[in-house]
């Protein structure tokens, strides 16, 4: 390992003696990680608005002061001693004032470690929403040893100085045997919101779950300014860190996105990389955000519906063109591929689907016989039928996915599927297990059809019982991304016998539902809900639907045509 890393090393320095100019060009936006991203993190002490500022580069994360009339509050404490000490001098230099209190915007170290640096046992409390503590003793005890290695890899923590571009979401990581811990447990905790006072100025703490179950944003009225922690930051929302997380719900993130976006903030203060201030601005990043996240779930969730693998899956979602170019979703911490094989785990488990992946075989086992093809030179498609013939069931599932993905109408490889996995039946102890196989060989063969796409049989009864909210909550994971991605246009319904109402903007590939009414709204359906929830749910077809518009069932404010669009937007 050594000796690789100092043969990198002499390439990199022989590549940077050939062009003096070119020293830092070993990685560049195209190939690599991003120089111009590094920018993001220089280390500055910024002013975000009179009495709040914001240190950046100063660690991995930020730390925010905000100052009032006798005090001083701290937003996060960046991650380890050495580093919250050079940035409270900085601090100091602007205020001597005593620290009243902290606040903790969720359980990750790179915003804890500081805190001793900070904190005074007589004058101040530490906030945190109270999900913190189950992560922070989770964390250090059960799966330490795997997290600890895993983060290793993920930060490059044993590499050379020099190899370490930037962090994604911060400039260097400063969690290492080389700089001391300095946490202190939070005095303060809070479930849903917490508003507290100091010398008159007021912050709103909200619990918002996004990249951790424990998140809380810190709102200042009176300043327009709001500190969102690692809920946005410059790089695409990480909905899962590779080091090893649990599933970080992308909908739960994006619902607290629009809550912040609610506030109308003129300040946009994250735990890393710079702030963004003017409301327009804010607004912006912050919808960027919330539709990318969106845009990942409920394409994933589309696609699996269909059917599709994990894998399959990566190859179909990618972000519309608008999306893509964002500043705010590059993805420069996490891989997208990476995020929509965790939504597909979060919601269904690591089973792919595909039933060779069930009972796979072992590497070793596999890597044998490979060996042994790899002598014989025979076809994959000989080999199978041989696999087969041999009793080497699970062999001959994984030899005819190959041939299958070769071409999707083997039939051959598809009987040959079909047989093995019967055969595997017969092994099976697990019911589960044992008709998986069994049906799967049904359908390779076209005796069964279990198309995922084929209308569920539900009854009128069964959609009175359920509530209106979950049939308007199914509508997001339908949108055809291709149909809808130049649409931008608000749909409202009401009905005649229920208060709620919903809206649902189309916004470019992405369906925002809200209960919230909108007055901008181009298009109002007015109807009962059990008429919509029939339509939404399949239970009438076109010529039924024209009939409801046409003797107002369905009254539709901005053309009864507008409506049948909209539905079609739902449709392959
Ligand atoms: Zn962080």
């Amino acid at each position: 390992m050594k000796i690789f890393t100092s043969f990198l090393f002499i390439i990199t320095f022989l590549v940077s003696c050939g062009d003096q100019d070119q020293s830092n060009e070993t990685f560049s936006s195209d190939q690599g990680l991003s120089q111009e991203h590094k920018k993001e993190f220089k280390k500055d002490l910024i002013e975000v608005t009179e009495d709040i500022y914001v240190g950046v580069g100063y660690g991995l994360a930020n730390s925010i002061m905000i100052e009032t009339e006798n005090s001083l509050v701290i937003v996060d404490t960046l991650g380890s001693v050495e580093r919250a000490e050079e940035l409270y001098q900085d601090f100091r230099d602007i205020s001597e004032k005593p620290i009243a209190a902290i606040v903790y915007t969720h359980n990750h170290l790179d915003h804890l470690g500081g805190a001793t640096v900070f904190y005074n046992e007589n004058e101040t409390e530490i906030y945190a929403q109270e999900n913190i503590i189950y992560n922070l003793d989770n964390i250090a005890t059960t799966i330490r040893p795997i997290i600890f290695q895993r983060s290793a890899r993920q930060f490059g923590i044993p590499l050379p100085e020099e190899e370490i571009v930037h962090q994604g979401i911060g400039g260097f990581l400063e969690i290492n045997d080389q700089e001391t811990l300095g946490l202190v447990r939070p005095t303060i905790l809070f479930d849903e919101s917490l508003t507290i006072e100091i010398d008159n100025l007021k912050f709103v703490l909200v619990h918002v779950p996004g990249e951790t179950d424990d998140h809380l944003y810190v709102w200042i009225p009176e300043k327009q300014a709001v500190m969102v922690g690692d809920n946005f930051y410059r790089s695409f929302a990480n909905l899962y860190a590779i080091r090893g997380t649990k599933f970080r719900n992308p909908m739960e993130w994006v619902d607290s996105l629009d809550k912040i976006r609610l506030l109308n903030a003129e300040h946009l203060v994250p735990s890393h990389s710079r702030p963004i201030s003017g409301k327009e601005n804010v607004e912006k990043a912050l919808t960027d955000y919330r539709d990318g996240i969106q845009f990942v779930h409920d394409q994933t969730i589309r696609y699996a519906n269909k059917g599709l693998t994990p894998d399959e899956i990566v190859q179909k979602v990618k972000l519309p063109k608008h999306l893509a170019v964002s500043p705010y979703l590059q993805p420069f911490y996490g891989s997208i591929s990476s995020y929509v094989r965790s939504t597909f785990s979060g919601y269904i488990g690591w089973f792919s689907g595909n039933i060779s992946d069930l009972h796979p075989l072992t590497v070793e086992e596999r890597a044998k016989k490979l060996e042994v093809i790899a002598q014989r030179q025979t076809k994959i498609s000989d080999e199978a039928k041989n696999a087969l013939d041999n009793g080497e069931y699970q062999w001959a599932l994984e030899l005819a996915d190959m041939l299958i993905a070769l071409d999707e109408n083997n039939t051959q490889a598809k009987n040959i599927k079909a047989a093995a996995a019967d055969q595997l039946a017969k092994f099976q102890l697990a019911s589960n297990d044992y008709y998986f196989y069994k049906t799967v060989a049904g359908e390779l063969r076209n005796e069964i059809d279990v198309n995922p796409s084929t209308p569920n049989r539900v009854t009128s009864e069964q959609l009175q019982a359920t509530p209106m909210k979950a049939i308007m909550k199914s509508l997001p994971v339908n949108l055809n991304a291709d149909k809808s991605v130049e649409i931008t246009k608000k749909y409202e319904f009401r009905f005649i016998d229920s208060e709620e109402v919903y809206t649902i903007h189309i916004r470019k590939g992405v369906a925002q539902l809200s209960k919230i009414p909108d007055s901008s709204a181009e298009v109002k359906v007015i109807t009962d809900q059990q008429t919509l929830k029939e339509v939404f749910a399949g239970l009438k077809n076109v010529a039924a639907i024209s009939l409801l518009l046409a003797n107002n069932t369905i009254e539709v404010e901005g053309g009864k045509l507008e409506f049948l669009k909209f539905l079609g937007l739902f449709t392959d």
